[in-house]
């Protein structure tokens, strides 16, 4: 005997109830993937186009659960970020990376180790903690770390974001906006906070070849890096056209399958020792 009145509040309470129990299921099971060891990462190379020396490599994470197999991170980096085990997860692969990191190190290869964050995070000073904590228990080289902060559109509080990268490169941190031209806040992003490498979005190196305009877009921020004294990196190149466009316009760093897909530990490490012809 549901009255019209009533209805809408028992469907939002068992709303509210899915909620929570896919959020304590979702935050156990992404406890136990790391206790399990269900989580690890992957290393895809930057390289230089100009000279095709890997500089660097970029943290992925991967997730192959037990039942389900592998998850793609663009579906459970969402679901993490919704159970509240963002902070959780980050400090996972910042440790795994810094280690990876001093590996590489290790193997007379001194790359710098990219590990991405996700702009919620940098909403509270807790983040710079955690990084330092990370370096300090790894004795990986601030210098070495990069933070590629992802979906900068979504932050709200810049002055509090400024706070926090501040403190953040005042470890000797350097801080990358990943995916820049998407989103709305990009060139707000680009004069407010501080940062040394912008990413362009696969988005327009993918068009570049064929679409003039997207061609402009990459050839302006190619050359808005130059101006700025900021590394600017090429990502999602995929072919030999795409190189081509970036070695005539002076040149970029590069990354995507048209170097190398990610790759293990072991694997990355034996690309940086490749003398790679591009
Ligand atoms: P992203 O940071 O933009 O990373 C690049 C994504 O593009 C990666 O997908 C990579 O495997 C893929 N990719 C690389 N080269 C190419 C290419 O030439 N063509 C195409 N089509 N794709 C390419 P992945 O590993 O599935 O990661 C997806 C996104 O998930 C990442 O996008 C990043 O935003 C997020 N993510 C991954 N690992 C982490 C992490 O540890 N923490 C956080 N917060 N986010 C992460
Ligand atoms: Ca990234
Ligand atoms: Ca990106
Ligand atoms: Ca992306």
């Amino acid at each position: 005997e549901t009255s019209e009145a009533s209805e809408p509040i028992v469907v939002a309470t068992e709303d509210l109830e899915n909620d929570l129990q896919w959020n304590i299921s979702m935050r156990a099971r992404i406890d136990t993937a790391m206790e399990a060891g269900e989580l690890h990462c992957v290393y895809q190379p930057k390289v230089n186009v100009l000279t095709g020396r890997m500089y660097g490599v970029e943290a992925l994470v991967r997730w192959d659960d037990a039942e389900r197999g592998p998850i793609s991170p663009m579906t459970f980096i969402p679901q993490c970020e919704k159970a509240g085990r963002m902070e959780d997860l980050t400090r996972y692969v910042l440790q795994t990376a810094c280690n990876a990191g001093r590996y590489f190190h290790a193997n007379g290869q001194l790359i710098t180790m990219s590990v991405n964050v996700s702009s919620i995070l940098f909403a509270d000073l807790k983040i710079a903690r955690i990084v330092q904590d990370t370096l300090l228990a790894s004795s990986f080289d601030a210098r070495h770390l990069m933070l590629e902060v992802t979906e900068t559109a979504r932050i709200s509080d810049f002055e509090t974001a400024i706070e926090v990268l501040t403190q953040i490169r005042s470890l000797g941190v350097r801080i990358s906006i990943d995916d820049f031209g998407m989103g709305s806040a990009n060139f707000e992003t680009f004069v407010r906070l501080p940062f040394d490498e912008l990413k362009i979005d696969r988005l327009f190196v993918n068009r570049m070849v064929e679409d003039p305009k997207a061609r402009a877009i990459v050839a302006s921020l190619v050359r808005l890096g130059k101006d700025a004294s900021i590394s600017v990196v090429a990502e999602g190149v995929e072919n030999e056209q795409e190189l081509e466009v970036l070695r005539k316009l002076g040149g970029t760093n590069v990354q995507g399958y048209a170097l190398s897909r990610p790759l293990s530990l072991g694997q990355a490490v034996r690309f940086g020792q490749m003398e790679n012809e591009l």
